[in-house]
């Protein structure tokens, strides 16, 4: 049976609209333009006041037409309006000064010289873009553009423009708001009353819900503020119980899977580390140490999330947790996001267990195990020893990157996986896993310093438990951060660069950190674990490229001749990585010109101060794990963000936060503010349509809360839906598409 909502637009609408809608926005269905909600509404006969538009906004406003122009790109020279239309295919820059009663706003057009005439001043319009700045004036460049006292309008245009509000609509140059709002009204006009709602008709009137016909009407064509409130609360709920649903339905699988359980052994290798340990672990080390003993003595595989602060110390409660695996007989991976990062775990852990690692070597201890390592760049002899051990079970820890799970690497009895710094550890990885370790999957263990809201992680991480450790051990140096805007105070970065000098005389050492390899280097940012930039945080197209090591290096070598200056980044070979690092971590290098490469599990304690290069260029949380590189011992950190961005500006703002506070979580709450939904979700910017449009996982806790409930009452009792069949097809169609890739991915 087809629903009324699986049918073609063509139906509804011409042929060519149809067709637009397809190649624009991919939507080709009834329910698919249905569900492409308005962004916001315009209240009828309101002209947006321009002083609450901010660089960086996407904005819809209304205003009216001052001042038109017409200039041609090449000569300069004012072209009379009466002959723009010759100008149609040549290079031509029109400027519209617009206002909202108070202030001026401009718009530039390039290329579009036809519109001059149409924007006579006087008229009135609805423009939408970029808000951005140019010399100082706030601008909206090539704005979509709706006149709204054209003079021959057809009655159902009348009509339309006379509603109390107007929808406006996620759009672009090629199809505009106004049509969409068109097509939607005719659509709607012609749609059966009796829709397929997903939301079963009990739970609609328990939580006082409208039904799914009369919401698509006030969603779309709202007469009042509470119509179209009403309306989006309705399509809240619904993204949530999808999205619940699945997350039941996927517990419930996980709810049956087998796991060895490992309890914990009395006088074993973790006691004779713990007897070692040259420091008491802080109270919330040993707490969460005790949630994780009693997930591993249970029959069904662990799944949690260690989340604490760079530096809070989550490695010994990872190398706690491993051992006590490998006492109950088993052993336990340790997965990194890089090569560098897995070299530094194996040497930290080696080191930690001293001759605790040292099984059938001279000097080893009567219970020791190894500790093997596996990665890429490993020699065939070194990577066949290492998988060796792993299958025989002589390496009771191995530590790789995750490419060791696509790998052909065979354990003899894998008890424990643990991830370090990455939130997302999927389905598929952790199927492969259970490949590795008979009928039985391993136990989960998931390290990072980015928290997470608890909301977020109830979303993402529908079965995942939290362990999180607040305090920082003891003796640990605050940082302290500043902003440094080197295009409007050159003298402060020069002042930077003196600092960087009076700590190294002080004795300490100091990174640099930039976004970029070198100019030689073309993609740079394939270089992995480096250049990862959140969505909005990629360079406009007409942006320089971000600054590179190797023109800070040029650069310095001049500032700072006199001190001993060494670069790192991902591009050198294995061994000479590892010779400056060890350089560095020695103290025969003052100052370390590097990627992101250093942005985890580096640990110089020598290192007092950092100055990060176009700082705006890395994400919140990048910022401030690169900065937990320094004030690693006693010495105080100091961490300077540099960037080009005019103070004022939106991401100018987002370094002073980072700036104010060494709050992970809050920093983190900040991040997910300023992020769009599916950035928070993890969703690959892919083009495809989310299936979270309203829902925001960060303010709806309430709904998601009820919507849990809701999915799990259902599917406790059907849990294929089988009597659901519109709930059904949406959670299938959820699946397929790749926006849900986030709930696939945990
Ligand atoms: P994280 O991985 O959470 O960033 P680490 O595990 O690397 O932090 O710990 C940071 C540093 O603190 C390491 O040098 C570690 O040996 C030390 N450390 C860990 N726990 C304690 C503790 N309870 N007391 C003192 N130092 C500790
Ligand atoms: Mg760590």
């Amino acid at each position: 049976m087809k629903s009324d909502m699986d049918r073609k637009l063509r139906d509804f609408l011409g042929a060519k609209t149809a067709k637009t809608f397809a190649e624009v926005l991919g939507i080709e269905t009834v329910g698919e333009l249905l569900r492409h909600y308005p962004r916001r509404y315009l209240k009828k006969g309101e002209l947006t006041p321009f002083d609450e538009l901010e660089v960086g906004d996407q904005a819809t406003v209304m205003g009216q037409v001052k001042k038109v122009t017409v200039r041609s790109l090449d000569t300069k020279a004012e072209i009379p309006l009466t002959d723009v239309q010759k100008w149609a295919r040549r290079k031509t820059l029109t400027k519209v000064v617009v206002t909202d009663g108070r202030r001026d706003l401009e718009l530039a057009f390039f290329n579009q010289p036809w519109l001059a005439p149409k924007l006579r001043p006087g008229t009135s319009a609805l423009f939408w873009g970029e808000v951005t700045r140019f010399r100082d004036i706030m601008q909206l460049k090539s704005p979509g553009t709706e006149i709204l006292d054209d003079e021959d309008l057809s009655e159902a245009e009348i009509e339309r423009r006379a509603r109390p509000f107007r929808p406006l609509y996620p759009a672009t140059s090629k199809l505009s708001t106004a049509t969409i709002e068109r097509s939607v009204k005719l659509v709607l006009e012609q749609l059966d009353e009796n829709l397929d709602d997903p939301i079963p008709e009990l739970i609609l009137r328990k939580e006082r819900l409208l039904g799914l016909h009369r919401a698509l009407w006030q969603i779309h064509l709202p007469d009042s503020e509470k119509d179209y409130r009403d309306a989006q609360q309705r399509f809240r709920f619904e993204e949530a119980l999808v999205m619940q649903t699945i997350l039941a339905q996927r517990r419930a699988v996980t709810d049956a899977l087998k796991a060895v359980p490992r309890p914990r052994i009395e006088d074993g290798l973790l006691s004779e580390f713990d007897e070692r340990l040259p420091f008491k672990l802080t109270e919330g080390q040993a707490e969460v140490c005790e949630e994780i003993f009693a997930d591993l003595a249970r029959p069904h595989p662990m799944h949690r999330l260690l989340q604490g602060e760079v530096g809070s110390g989550k490695t010994v409660v990872a190398l706690r947790a491993m051992l006590s695996v490998v006492d109950a007989g088993g052993q336990a991976v340790l997965l990194a996001p890089t090569e560098v990062l897995a070299t530094q775990h194996h040497k930290t852990l080696t080191k930690m267990l001293g001759d605790l690692a040292e099984q059938g070597m001279l000097g080893g201890a009567d219970r020791a195990t190894r500790v093997g390592l596996l990665t890429g760049s490993l020699g065939a002899a070194a990577r066949r020893t290492a998988m060796l051990d792993a299958a025989s079970g002589a390496a009771g820890i191995v530590v790789g990157t995750h490419a060791l799970l696509e790998d052909k690497v065979q354990f003899a009895d894998l008890g424990l996986v643990v991830v370090d710094e990455q939130h997302r550890f999927g389905v598929e990885q952790r199927a492969a896993l259970s490949q590795k370790s008979g009928d039985n999957t391993p136990h989960v263990l998931v390290m990072t310093a980015t928290p997470i809201p608890r909301t977020v992680a109830m979303t993402v991480f529908g079965d995942l438990s939290v362990s999180t450790l607040t305090e920082l051990p003891a003796g640990r140096s605050p940082i302290q951060s500043s902003v440094v805007p080197a295009q409007e105070r050159p003298d402060w970065l020069k002042r930077a660069w003196e600092r960087v000098r009076e700590e190294v005389r002080k004795g300490h050492q100091a990174y640099v950190v930039c976004p970029r390899i070198g100019d030689d280097v073309k993609n740079a940012g394939d270089e992995e674990g480096e250049f990862v930039l959140g969505e909005e945080d990629q360079p406009k197209k007409q942006a320089r490229p971000p600054i590179s090591v190797v023109q800070v290096a040029e650069a310095l070598a001049e500032i700072l001749h006199d001190l001993r200056v060494e670069i790192l980044h991902g591009r050198l070979p294995a061994e000479e990585k590892d010779a400056v690092m060890s350089r560095f971590a020695a103290g025969e290098v003052d100052v370390l010109i590097a990627t992101t490469v250093i942005e985890v599990g580096v640990d110089v304690p020598n290192a007092s101060t950092m100055v990060i290069m176009d700082a705006d260029r890395f994400g919140i949380s990048q910022l401030h794990q690169l900065r937990g590189r320094v004030g690693r011992g006693r010495v105080p950190g100091l961490c300077l963000l540099v960037t080009d961005l005019w103070p004022g500006s939106k991401s100018y703002g987002r370094l002073d936060a980072v700036a104010s506070t060494t709050d992970g979580f809050e920093l983190s709450r900040i991040d997910l503010e300023t992020r769009r939904e599916g950035d928070v979700l993890g969703v690959a910017q892919s083009g495809k349509r989310s299936s979270l449009k309203l829902l925001s996982v960060l303010r709806d806790e309430e709904i998601i809360f009820t919507a849990r409930h809701v999915a799990n009452s259902i599917v406790s009792v059907d849990a294929e839906l089988a009597g659901y069949p519109t709930l059904r097809s949406f959670v299938r169609s959820a699946l397929e598409s790749e926006s849900t890739e986030y709930l696939e991915k945990t």
